[in-house]
């Protein structure tokens, strides 16, 4: 396609803003799908991602668009990850379009996601078409909003467009504006081929299918081609887009967006971020901004069932090839026998990962608590990294510990305002910056990713019954007063409850795990000392009394059915348990763990 007639972008909104919405509108209104094939919304394909309203894996769509000018363009829409998690994906996503529409709820105006990732297209040199949605709810206020994007964003909103995804309202004037207003991209036919690897996934009919923007050259059926991070070489067998049904093309020339496929045999080898060139005549230079994407957040994934341990192996496996980006080793347990320590992008990612297991693989997980990735400097001068509490060294050993920290944009309606900075202050946060614009606050924090990894989220959304919005990115590693905090149940170490606190943390938290765990494990016939400790130090300890009697005692020279239901209940509330030394722990109280305030 002639590059005057191509238009690449990507679609910017909060959560629940409407953009699955209204993508689906435009590839409606285009003619990718009918009527029928639209009932569900098209490019959230994952179940998780529906219920949750986030996109998580980037997909894209190609639309034919005739124009009012009776020209057809090529129009190739990019629908980015909408969480913090995934944020090089989304830059890459963006570095692949020219122009974002900026979906804006009428009702709800400007949020914190959006504000993240606006700057973020701002940073690509994007062209930005803000799209007032939702106008046909009675709350709406367009021109407030409008105001909002002038005020908040700093672009010119004067010629928003305004819709319904909805109803259907607005549609045509969003492609108009799209064609108008963002630019074409640039690239030459004849130069060496350049192509940036945007996203792969494992399709099993496909393999490994590979999403690309062309920014030089062309890529063609039957080519020979390179990964320049990757070093590996590979025959594309087949070049085509998706409309958003996969469609064959002859070719993908400079300013386009399609798939190709190579025979991959795993999507590790299509790194996000690659340059793709020609084996013969190929380009010497990459394509800037290639990041190799670390796991930030650690944990250990048991099977309830110790039996289940290889089909978690076999499920861990199957999930890793279609998202490279998680990690995972296998690691023995004392208290939970054999299972994997994994690496995720973030919570969210975390949880993901968590539900697909247990939900497409049905299996029953124990989880212990995320740990963050600490940075230690040994007194012989090594530095090391921790990924699992239970392995760190004797703290004699240590000289410094360093641990990652974010900067946290909150934005919230200002009666909320209060109790969000005290929950910042409470996790060793540091104000940086609180501004106020139209009734809501916009407060920015330094924070440590360790004190936000266990609930922040949660606790910041019940605070704020659900208005406050929360974005971060990491800026790397300060040194802190870390310590190792030790769970012992019975005089014994549970090395899967054990987690590095910070010093000025550790009472605290000491204290709600012992009282919690008191709640959450059962009595036994002795009594069971539970503790926390630092090194040989007790800093919390809560006793769970011995049971006074057999629980069958009472039935005695009664009825022997009702003795044998008995036993019966309690064998399979230890079905349920880990056995640990001579105690029996419920799964909860494992996840117990990360629940902590
Ligand atoms: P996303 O999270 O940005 O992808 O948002 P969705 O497209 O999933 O939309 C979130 C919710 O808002 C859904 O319940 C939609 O039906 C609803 N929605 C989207 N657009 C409109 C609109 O124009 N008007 C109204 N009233 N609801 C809308
Ligand atoms: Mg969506």
């Amino acid at each position: 396609t002639e590059l005057s007639l191509i238009r690449n972008f990507s679609i910017i909104a909060h959560i629940d803003h409407g953009k699955s919405t209204l993508a689906d509108r435009l590839i409606q209104t285009t003619g990718g799908l009918s009527e029928r094939e639209m009932s569900q919304q098209v490019l959230d394909n994952m179940d998780i991602e529906k219920e949750r309203g986030i996109t998580i894996k980037a997909q894209t769509v190609r639309l034919d668009y005739t124009a009012k000018d009776g020209k057809t363009y090529e129009l190739n829409l990019m629908d980015t990850p909408g969480h913090v998690d995934f944020a090089y994906e989304v830059s890459r996503s963006l570095a692949a379009c020219e122009g974002a529409l900026l979906v804006v709820d009428a009702a709800q105006g400007v949020e914190a996601q959006t504000l993240a990732n606006v700057y973020q297209s701002i940073e690509h040199d994007h062209e930005i078409v803000p799209v007032i949605n939702k106008i046909d709810l009675p709350a709406a206020e367009p021109e407030k909003v409008r105001t909002e994007i002038e005020d908040i964003i700093g672009i010119d909103a004067s010629n928003a467009v305004m819709t319904s995804a909805k109803s259907g309202i607005g549609i045509e004037d969003v492609l108009e504006a799209i064609v108008a207003r963002i630019p074409p991209p640039v690239g030459e036919r004849d130069a060496a081929l350049q192509a940036m690897l945007v996203d792969s996934w494992y399709d099993p009919y496909l393999g490994v299918v590979i999403l690309v923007r062309v920014m030089q050259g062309v890529l063609k059926k039957g080519l020979n081609i390179k990964f320049m991070q990757g070093q590996t070489e590979h025959l594309v067998d087949r070049v085509g887009c998706m409309r958003p049904k996969i469609e064959q093309l002859a070719e993908l020339g400079p300013g386009e967006i399609g798939f190709i496929t190579a025979q991959i045999k795993e999507v590790e080898q299509a790194k996000v971020g690659d340059t793709i060139t020609t084996v013969k005549g190929g380009a010497t230079k990459a394509l800037p901004g290639y990041k190799e994407v670390q796991p930030v957040v650690f944990c250990g994934l048991f099977p309830v069932d110790a039996a289940d341990f290889d089909k978690l192996r076999e499920s861990i496996g199957k999930l890793r090839l279609n998202d490279a980006s998680f990690s995972f080793e296998m690691e023995s347990s004392a208290a939970l026998g054999f299972g994997f320590r994994c690496g995720f992008l973030g919570l969210l990612h975390l949880e993901i990962i968590q539900e697909r297991l247990s939900r497409e693989y049905d299996l029953d997980l124990i989880t212990t608590a995320p740990s963050v990735v600490y940075r230690l400097t040994m007194t012989d001068g090594t530095t090391q990294e921790l990924h699992n509490p239970a392995d760190m060294p004797d703290p004699v050993r240590v000289e410094t510990m360093e641990e990652p920290w974010i900067k946290a944009v909150i934005y919230t309606p200002d009666e909320y305002l209060g109790p969000i900075l005290k929950l910042c202050q409470d996790r060793r946060g540091i104000q940086r910056d609180l501004t106020y614009v139209a009734g809501r606050a916009q407060v920015t924090y330094e924070l440590p990713l360790n004190e936000v990894v266990f609930d922040f989220y949660d606790r910041l959304k019940s605070i704020s019954r659900g208005y406050a919005s929360f974005d971060y990115q990491q800026i790397g590693l300060r040194q802190g007063d870390l310590v190792k905090m030790n769970i012992l149940v019975n005089n014994e170490p549970v090395d899967a409850l054990s987690m590095i606190v910070h010093r000025s943390q550790a009472d605290m938290r000491g204290r709600g795990l012992v009282e919690r765990l008191k709640e959450l494990i059962p009595r036994h016939m002795f009594k069971i000392p539970i503790q926390a400790a630092i090194g040989a130090k007790v800093i919390a300890r809560e006793t769970i009394s011995a049971m006074r009697k057999d629980v069958t005692a009472k039935c005695y020279g009664g009825d022997i059915s009702r003795k044998k239901k008995l036993l019966e209940k309690q064998k399979e509330g230890k079905k349920r348990m880990r056995e640990y030394g001579n105690v029996s722990i419920p799964q909860e109280a494992f996840i117990a763990a990360l629940r902590m305030g």
